[in-house]
């Protein structure tokens, strides 16, 4: 095993966090306090080549391996103090290109991976609907084909980048009846063949962006409401085959559930230095804060949690450079990274009193960045129930009963 970066991997990281720190996040507490996608971060973002930096150099991209991904990502969480901003490169990388990526086909790769490189085109996700979240199964948005296209009638919410995205990958109906995990669809064949995955442009008749939701942190990724009103959809336009739509939402998601949070290092990284650069400036009962046991356990506990969240993330990405499957890996770095974030964001306001909680020290917004990481890409709790089955525990996340 070797934990040593290549030289090329540390020159990534090198230069990766000398171009955020002087061309990104200039504006991003203004951005944050606006709710403000920041147009011309992303548009530097497309230049530099972040929007493409996971697809191969034939549709436009950098062509980095996983691994390298996960470093460049880190490294741009790290020097990028606008966290919205990384999140909508998050979404429309692992949200959107990589679905295309792994189950595109080569005409459809070829015709909107250029510009979403190029950020020409905006990328977004839209699975989760009104009344269905965690449950994957129990959405209720339909594909009825029709000749060579599909109409799609349905509601799909917080979609980040939604308001801003031009290309949407869509979980829609093609079969079975409504009713999720528990036993949706069982009428009509499975349940897990029952949905089908689209590649849905913003530009279609019945294709609505209706609103825009108003959040707690990451407010620069804009997060909106589309609806499909008998949106008619090409067949070209179908990801894979039809009813394969959750296979491929499964063989996607441990992509998303790693990459996702490869930044959050970086973030983590930042507030460890940051603390300790605090506690050993600010002096309070003649001494260093940093000299008291529960400032300096603290930061310990910090630097702990940022290893560990280090070696799960590198571990996932060298697992999907060496093409193998990384479920259950993902899904611990999931759990593990997210609430580790939170910890540490936590920690870094308490280890900074006051100056963490006010506004206009940059603390208080990444703590509330921080609180969305184990809610999106699935909850801890459906993520520890997914691991509970991966170990061979049944019924954990659907409440069947066993054997159902
Ligand atoms: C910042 C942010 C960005 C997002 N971006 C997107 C996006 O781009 N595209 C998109 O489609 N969605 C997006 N989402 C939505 C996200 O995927 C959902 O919020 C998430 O899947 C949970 O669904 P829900 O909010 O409906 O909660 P619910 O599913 O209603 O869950 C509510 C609570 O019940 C718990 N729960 C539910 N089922 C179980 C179970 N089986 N076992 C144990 N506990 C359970 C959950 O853990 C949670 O605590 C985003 C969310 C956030 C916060």
């Amino acid at each position: 095993m070797d934990f040593d970066l290549s030289p090329e991997q540390r020159e990534l990281r090198r230069a990766t966090i000398a171009f955020a720190r002087s061309e990104l996040g200039a504006a991003a507490a203004d951005d944050d306090r606006e709710s403000r996608f920041p147009a011309r971060d992303w548009a530097r973002c497309a230049e530099h080549g972040v929007l493409g930096w996971p697809v191969p150099a034939r549709y436009g991209g950098r062509g980095l391996d996983p691994l390298s991904t996960m470093i460049a990502l880190e490294a741009l969480g790290y020097g990028c103090r606008d966290n919205g901003l990384v999140f909508a490169v998050n979404n429309h990388l692992w949200g959107c290109a990589v679905y295309l990526l792994l189950h595109g086909t080569e005409e459809q790769k070829t015709r909107y991976l250029k510009p979403m490189c190029d950020g020409a085109l905006v990328g977004a996700h839209a699975l989760s609907e009104p009344e269905a979240g965690s449950d994957v199964l129990g959405l209720r948005t339909t594909a009825v084909r029709d000749g060579d296209h599909y109409v799609l009638d349905g509601t799909k919410w917080f979609v980040s980048n939604g308001p801003v995205a031009d290309v949407f990958v869509v979980l829609a109906r093609t079969g079975g009846e409504t009713g999720g995990a528990a036993g949706g669809g069982a009428g009509r064949g499975r349940a897990q063949d029952a949905l089908s995955a689209f590649l849905v442009t913003a530009d279609l008749p019945g294709v609505h962006r209706t609103r825009e939701f108003t959040k707690l942190g990451l407010r620069s990724t804009p997060m909106g409401a589309v609806e499909f009103d008998g949106a008619r959809v090409p067949a070209g336009n179908l990801l894979g085959r039809e009813g394969s739509g959750y296979a491929i939402f499964n063989a996607t998601i441990e992509w998303e559930r790693a990459f996702m949070f490869a930044g959050h290092l970086g973030v983590m990284e930042r507030l460890l230095e940051s603390s300790i650069a605090h506690a050993s400036s600010r002096r309070q009962f003649g001494r260093a804060i940093g000299g008291f046991q529960a400032v300096a356990h603290e930061i310990a506990d910090m630097k702990i949690r940022l290893e560990l969240a280090r070696l799960i993330l590198y571990r996932v990405g060298w697992l999907k450079r060496e093409r193998r499957l990384a479920l259950q890996d993902a899904t611990i770095a999931k759990i593990f990274v997210s609430e580790s974030l939170v910890r540490t964001a936590m920690a870094a306001v308490q280890v900074h009193g006051a100056r963490g909680y006010l506004n206009g020290y940059d603390l208080e917004r990444e703590l509330r960045d921080a609180l969305g990481g184990p809610i999106f890409a699935g909850t801890s709790a459906v993520q520890r129930g997914i691991l509970a089955e991966l170990l061979g525990l049944s019924g954990v996340l659907s409440g069947a009963p066993e054997g159902g």
